[in-house]
């Protein structure tokens, strides 16, 4: 059988999803996954759906581009197009030797 989890949120007054999410945070995890999160409290792809979420929630018309889920957004995009640059020629060598 498994024990019991026994840390300082085990007593607290409040849900199980919000225990969850305390020991994510915690652990440096995205608080809706368990992902390892890069920074804040949930991975990118969860930072991009709760701004977006919440943009359509609350009807906003701007998007501020210096915010953390931007720049790590642009950052993946330029990683995403270095690495096919990379990575296709090099795959393609030994299939032809
Ligand atoms: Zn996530």
């Amino acid at each position: 059988m498994r024990r019991r989890i026994n840390d300082e949120f085990a007593d607290l007054p409040i849900s199980r999803q919000r225990k969850y999410q305390l020991r994510m945070r915690r652990a440096g995890r995205c608080a809706e996954c368990g992902e390892p999160a890069v920074q804040g409290s949930r991975c990118l792809k969860h930072l991009v759906k709760a701004r977006e979420r919440q943009r359509r929630k609350r009807g906003l018309k701007r998007r501020y581009r210096g915010t953390l889920s931007y720049r790590l957004q642009s950052e993946a995009r330029q990683k995403r197009l270095a690495g096919a640059g990379l990575s296709s020629p090099a795959r393609s060598e030994p299939a032809r030797l």
